[in-house]
């Protein structure tokens, strides 16, 4: 059975494979739908009623209390900050806001207005206070936007739930980032399939074999304009505060946690190949990029080992 809602900016598909009666199979994916909008009410940066709006509306002022799970995931996220040196950054919102990537009105800011930006995208400087579980933006003008993690996080959960309540083949599609649950019905290994960036939606350029694990892609197909022949697209370099140029048109990264995938594939792709597979390795997660001059390139269980994986072109590791 399989089930399709809108959460989190994207469609989200869950397909599970069960002997269930169907109810069953209907109640337990309504159930994760709604857990999914839920999530969404607490953690959508578009929402002024969710924890993210209320802190952002706060920002320079108070400190704002928080539902347990928003405060669990910012933590989280701050912590791929740190370990990614600022490359994934929670605080992205005002740099987001000002190319309106993903809206009507997306435009090309001048370099001062990117520049003026800069201090307000950092980290640092999210205070957080455990015992009345709240959180402050240190300065005014200061956002959060977790649309860089929150759809992994979302996964990781789902996929738990639907585990615990004996779903033992499955996989879930929440907007690009993938998880699996057992094996498909026949025995086989689930395949996924590798989007061509530069192709419509559904072009893969190969697959990947993925057992019990989670896969998640950040490209520049997701959401993007094109003005003056330049691409424009919506992971931001919160160094530059526009959209990083490192010659990557997506990165995919594979591991056991969804929401860990998430963060640091954003980062991966903010950092480029070098650095990237570099962070990948000391992350414990395998990574795949696709280039712009046509490289593709892996970290060893893409290229060879467990991710099995067949290109229609060779992968340099
Ligand atoms: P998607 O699956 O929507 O492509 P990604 O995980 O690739 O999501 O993250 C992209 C989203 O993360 C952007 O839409 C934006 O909200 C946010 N974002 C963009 N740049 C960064 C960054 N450097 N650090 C953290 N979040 C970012
Ligand atoms: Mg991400």
């Amino acid at each position: 059975m399989e089930k399709g809602f809108y959460a989190f900016g994207t469609m989200n598909y869950i397909r599970i494979d069960s002997a269930m009666p169907v109810k069953t199979q209907d109640l337990l994916l309504q159930n994760m739908q709604e857990k999914c909008e839920k999530l969404d009410d607490l953690l959508s940066a578009f929402k002024s009623e969710s924890d993210i709006g209320k802190i952002n509306a706060n920002a320079g002022k108070v400190m704002v209390s928080v539902d347990a799970v928003t405060f669990r995931l910012l933590k989280y996220a701050i912590s791929y900050a740190e370990a990614s040196n600022g490359a994934f950054d929670p605080t992205i919102r005002p740099a987001v806001e000002l190319w309106k990537i993903g809206k009507k009105e997306e435009r090309v800011p001048e370099k001062n207005e990117c520049q003026r930006i800069r201090k307000l995208v950092n980290y640092k400087a999210v205070r957080f206070d455990a015992v009345s579980q709240s959180v402050l933006l240190e300065h005014p003008g200061q956002a959060l936007d977790l649309g860089g993690i929150a759809k992994g996080y979302a996964g990781d959960v789902i996929r738990n739930e639907l585990i615990d309540n004996g779903v033992t083949s499955g996989i879930l599609n929440f907007g690009g980032t993938i998880l699996t649950i057992g094996k498909k019905t026949d025995g086989a290994d689930w395949k996924i399939g590798i989007q061509n960036p530069l192709q419509e939606r559904g072009a893969i350029i190969g697959s990947v074999v993925l057992n019990q694990d989670a896969l998640v892609t950040s490209g520049v197909n997701e959401r993007f304009f094109v003005k003056n022949g330049i691409r424009y697209h919506h992971l931001i370099d919160p160094y530059t505060c526009e959209p990083a140029r490192t010659g990557v048109l997506s990165v995919t990264a594979a591991g056991d946690c969804a929401m860990g995938l998430d963060a640091i594939t954003t980062a991966l792709f903010i950092l480029g190949v070098e650095k990237g597979i570099r962070f990948a390795r000391e992350m414990g997660v395998e990574a795949l990029y696709l280039c712009e001059d046509g490289n593709i390139l892996a970290t060893k269980e893409f290229a060879k080992g467990k991710y099995q994986i067949e290109m229609k072109k060779k992968i340099q590791q």
